[in-house]
């Protein structure tokens, strides 16, 4: 079977390795011009800093200082340690700086032979099916194919909420895709909108002398520390440019949206997904659409483990596509997506929540490595995982130079 993969990040090179050890000619699409997504640092941004306009085109959202939030004997893919046996080295920091992982991301790529199948500088800018097969357009080709596996990421294209008053802010706007250095962000009086991953680097990482820091993880104004408060939301910008929080009308020079990203799948016909609020649906286990199950999404579920899961993702499309076990029938997959939004809306969870895993990321990754004849994940990976998170209630803000057990393959030496 002839496979189209489009993107080669992590979620794209794990896809084309699964697609090939099941006997599949594949075929990577790579709008850049190196393997690695994400992890190929650019140190250029976006011309419009809150990348709203349609010109928006730098993929990364790497920050020059950044060191993983994940460990990387976790990060690894399931044969290929992080360390001098498989892609990396044993004294890289056990939270490396993401020049490490895009090491790590490109000697993947070479051990497993996948870099002779990408074409690079190649960009998809349509999939269209065609009797079954799907007919793959890009900037330089158009082929057929049996499958494709889209991997195009989903930390490219920055959220940026509805926030009364915006109009009527005068200092700088900036959506932290666009950050690079300290240097970037300007004045005393800084706000970081955002309390998730990138927000918490922010909050610590600028030299502002007043840092109002706002987020669902304050639950009330709290002063953190001599230049940081946290607040839990930010309701408005009022008639003079300041931001009104809570009670308080704050003056700021500078307002940095940590907010997310929006799916985007600009290449795809409405017709096979559609993006609901940043809900893809519908996606049996979120890979697949029961109407088409030759065409496979990696890596759309979010607060993960990402390249573990990818990994598993990966071998279930490839093994369903190649005959390896028989997917449920159409109606099945269906009321099972329906059953599950169900629950979700029932929960009250927001619609661009519907991929956030988070604790389930176990119960899901062993399922579908139950339907693909998988092993479930190990013991001391999920020993980790807690160990990460017990960490970072701990110690949130130094968590990554913080020791603690090496539990599984991966060797970890002192840096
Ligand atoms: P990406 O890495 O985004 O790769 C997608 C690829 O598709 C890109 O190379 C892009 O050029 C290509 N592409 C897009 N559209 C097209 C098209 N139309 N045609 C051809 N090619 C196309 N994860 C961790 O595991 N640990 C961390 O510490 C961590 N920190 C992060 C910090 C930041 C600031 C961000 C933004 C993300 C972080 N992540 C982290 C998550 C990270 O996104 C994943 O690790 C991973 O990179 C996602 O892989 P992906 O292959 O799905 O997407």
């Amino acid at each position: 079977m002839k496979v189209a993969v489009i993107g080669a990040g992590p979620a794209g090179l794990v896809a084309a390795r699964e697609c090939m050890r099941e006997g599949c000619e594949v075929v990577v699409f790579e709008a850049g011009h190196a393997v690695g997504g994400v992890w190929v640092y650019d140190d250029k941004v976006d011309d419009d800093p809150l990348s709203q306009a349609a010109s928006a085109t730098v993929h990364s959202s790497l920050y020059q200082s950044l060191r993983t939030n994940i460990p990387r004997d976790l990060m690894a893919y399931s044969d290929y340690t992080f360390d001098s046996r498989g892609g990396g080295n044993d004294r890289w920091q056990r939270f490396p700086h993401h020049t490490c992982v895009q090491q790590y991301l490109e000697n993947f790529a070479r051990k497993f032979d996948i870099v002779d199948r990408v074409r690079f500088s190649c960009r998809v800018t349509h999939v269209q099916q065609s009797a079954g097969n799907w007919r793959v357009i890009s900037t330089e080709t158009d082929d057929v194919f049996d499958g494709v596996v889209v991997c195009n990421g989903h930390y490219a294209r920055p959220r940026v909420p509805l926030l009364a008053g915006l109009k009527n802010f005068k200092g700088q706007l900036l959506h932290s895709h666009n950050y690079r250095r300290p240097q970037d962000v300007k004045g005393r009086r800084v706000a970081v909108w955002g309390s998730a991953a990138s927000g918490l680097d922010l909050a610590y990482e600028l030299e502002a002398q007043e840092i109002h820091w706002i987020g669902p993880a304050f639950h009330e104004k709290v002063r953190l520390d001599d230049r940081r408060i946290g607040y839990p939301s930010l309701d408005a910008i009022d008639d003079e440019g300041r931001l009104r929080l809570g009670n308080d009308l704050i003056a700021v020079d500078s307002l940095v949206f940590c907010t997310g990203y929006h799916y985007d799948f600009p290449f795809l016909d409405d017709m096979f997904v559609s993006v609901d609020e940043d809900w893809v649906n519908p996606l049996y286990e979120d890979i697949v659409p029961p109407h088409a199950t030759n065409l496979g999404f990696i890596g759309l579920p979010f607060l993960i483990i990402p390249f573990p899961v990818f990994e598993i993702q990966a071998k279930w499309y490839a093994r369903q596509l190649t005959g390896g076990f028989d997917l449920p029938s159409f109606e099945v997959m269906h009321a099972s997506i329906n059953e599950r939004k169900e629950f979700l809306s029932s929960q009250g969870v927001l619609k661009r929540h519907y991929h956030r895993l988070g604790d389930h990321q176990i119960g899901y990754f062993n399922r579908l490595a139950k339907q693909c004849g998988e092993s479930s994940i190990p013991d001391w990976f999920v020993q980790t995982w807690r160990d990460v998170g017990k960490l970072r209630d701990e110690h949130p803000r130094n968590y990554k130079d913080v020791s603690f057990s090496v539990r599984g393959p991966t060797v970890c030496l002192p840096a």
